[in-house]
């Protein structure tokens, strides 16, 4: 029987990753994520894929590939797959039967450059995760922007108007995923959360949730350690012997050793394929959260009666609890946003045993940013949290109680304070990797000097004390992880730099099948 892989994303580029797995007549995808670098050669926060026009403006940019059948038929206009078949990577995926394309989408874990693009896939197939990485990618659903781009868990259904265009159907409900949880079953209230919480009053669609055991392929998971929670990496029993696939990975986080574990793991199943990261191929010796942790104390301990602002990545939820750490070592309080707050609840809703639900974490408070309108659930949440609440008066009062998490994203709201001159602002995210996000981080410089505060982290200044620990294992780590599970084929992925492992692992009997865009690999 055929076994292939065939990349349709993070092949040659960090992120985006779509591996197509077909072993006979099983079809999985791991991962199904957004590739941001190309988006970016198109579109910009104000130029968006036109919602009204469904897969159009994706297909026409390859931004997804053309893989007829793969895709939500809300979004397919008559007419759309004419101008793609017989186009470049084209195939037909359909199937007669009526199965869905794929059997199955696992998701290694939340970021969107691994489950962006679920929100244009065929809303019957069922997707495999961890319980933490379905409710994160909820919480980015209810409590971001509403956009066909984003609907990751549940689907708001279109169908044309009479000129032709897509519009979201008023009539239609929501439409909730298939999703089996790789790590048990929901509490009671978990699955409250995960049948009824939406973005507006409209109702929601819950088809079977389980969509039972995958019965053509055998499987195994591991929890590993990345910048998000829930993360995971997988393999699969093919005809052609096990493929592993790696998702994201690092050992230098809180979690390490879950990684260590894996490289275990895989070695005993003597996998034929290795499909393995490699976003930080170039560096060397990773700086480690419990590094950023001891390098802030004494930035947090030097501020006393001022104000700090803490600056990290919206789900890096380690980098939050490293400053929680820092908060009760101070004696501050951590103020954070509703949608900080609403993802920690989904966290502890989706796995109580790991994560404690934020109210029972007594530094952590929140922070009303004036506002002209509340969401439903925001609303709601403030109520709960009325308690726990601090104002800009509170904060400008009394500075020096307060860690206030904040990013470039809320500038402005550093204006509604007064008297927090000489206060520190610690600057605890990766560096600009493009243009755009090099003239983000200058903005982001001026927004700080006028409020007069001193910048701590910037990583342009390479005399700064470091801040900020990398989701991403570096080279060195990886080869030996690598060359711990003896693959016997290495496939590179989401990486910039794949003969990388073509110099590395000469010599060691391991070989290296570089990934092309759309060309399968064959295994047997
Ligand atoms: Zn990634």
């Amino acid at each position: 029987m055929a076994v292939t892989v065939t990349g349709y994303g993070g092949v040659g580029e960090i992120g985006g990753n779509k591996f197509l797995l077909e072993d006979g007549e099983t079809r999985l995808f791991l991962d199904f994520g957004t590739a941001f670098g190309r988006q970016q050669r198109f579109f910009n926060e104000y130029l968006r894929p036109r919602a009204a026009r469904g897969l159009l403006d994706l297909l026409a940019l390859g931004l997804i590939p053309p893989l007829e059948g793969l895709y939500r038929d809300d979004l397919v206009f008559a007419g759309l797959w004419r101008r793609f078949s017989g186009g470049r990577h084209y195939r037909a995926l359909r199937r007669d039967d009526g199965r869905p394309a794929v059997d199955a989408v696992f998701i290694s874990h939340a970021h969107l450059d691994h489950n962006g693009d679920l929100s244009y896939l065929d809303a019957n197939v069922p997707i495999y995760s961890t319980r933490v990485t379905a409710f994160i990618a909820r919480a980015m659903q209810v409590s971001g922007a509403s956009s066909f781009e984003r609907e990751l868990i549940y689907t708001n259904p279109r169908r044309p108007s009479k000129s032709g265009e897509l519009q979201a159907d008023t009539k239609a409900n929501y439409r909730l995923r298939p999703w089996a949880f790789l790590d048990g079953e929901l509490g009671e209230e978990g699955r409250a959360f995960w049948e009824r919480s939406c973005a507006s009053r409209k109702q929601l669609d819950c088809p079977p949730q389980h969509p039972g055991r995958l019965e053509s392929v055998t499987f195994r998971w591991w929890p590993v350690d990345h910048s998000v929670p829930g993360a995971a990496a997988f393999a699969f029993e093919t005809a052609a012997g096990w493929l592993a696939y790696s998702g994201d990975i690092r050992f230098h986080g809180q979690q390490g050793q879950l990684t260590e574990t894996l490289a275990k793991e895989l070695a005993r199943l003597q996998p034929r394929v290795l499909l393995c990261e490699g976003t930080h191929l170039g560096s060397d010796v990773p700086v480690t959260e419990q590094q950023v942790i001891d390098n802030a104390l004494p930035l947090v301990r030097q501020a006393a009666g001022r104000l700090v602002v803490a600056d990290f990545g919206p789900r890096n939820v380690e980098r939050l609890q490293s400053f929680l750490a820092l908060a009760q070592a101070t004696g501050r309080r951590l103020l954070v946003s509703t949608k900080d707050i609403y993802l920690l609840e989904a966290m502890s809703l989706a796995d109580p045993v790991a994560f404690a639900a934020p109210c029972s974490l007594p530094e952590l408070g929140l922070y009303s940013d004036p506002k002209a309108a509340l969401r439903p659930w925001e609303e709601e949440l403030r109520r709960r949290w009325a308690g726990r609440t601090s104002s800009p008066e509170d904060v400008s009062r009394s500075p020096g109680d307060y860690i206030l998490c904040f990013s470039l994203w809320d500038a402005n709201d550093l204006l509604d304070l007064e008297g927090v001159e000489g206060g520190i602002y610690l600057y605890s995210n990766s560096r600009a990797y493009d243009e755009e996000q090099a003239v983000d981080l200058q903005r982001l410089r001026n927004w700080v000097h006028h409020m007069q505060l001193t910048l701590y982290g910037d990583p342009d200044d390479a005399s700064a004390v470091p801040l900020h620990a990398s989701g991403h294992a570096p080279g060195p780590a990886l080869l030996q992880f690598v060359r711990e599970v003896r693959p016997q084929v290495l496939v590179p992925i989401h990486t910039e730099d794949p003969s990388w492992w073509e110099v590395q692992l000469a010599g060691t009997g391991i070989e290296v099948a570089i990934p092309q865009m759309g060309r399968p690999i064959a295994l047997a």
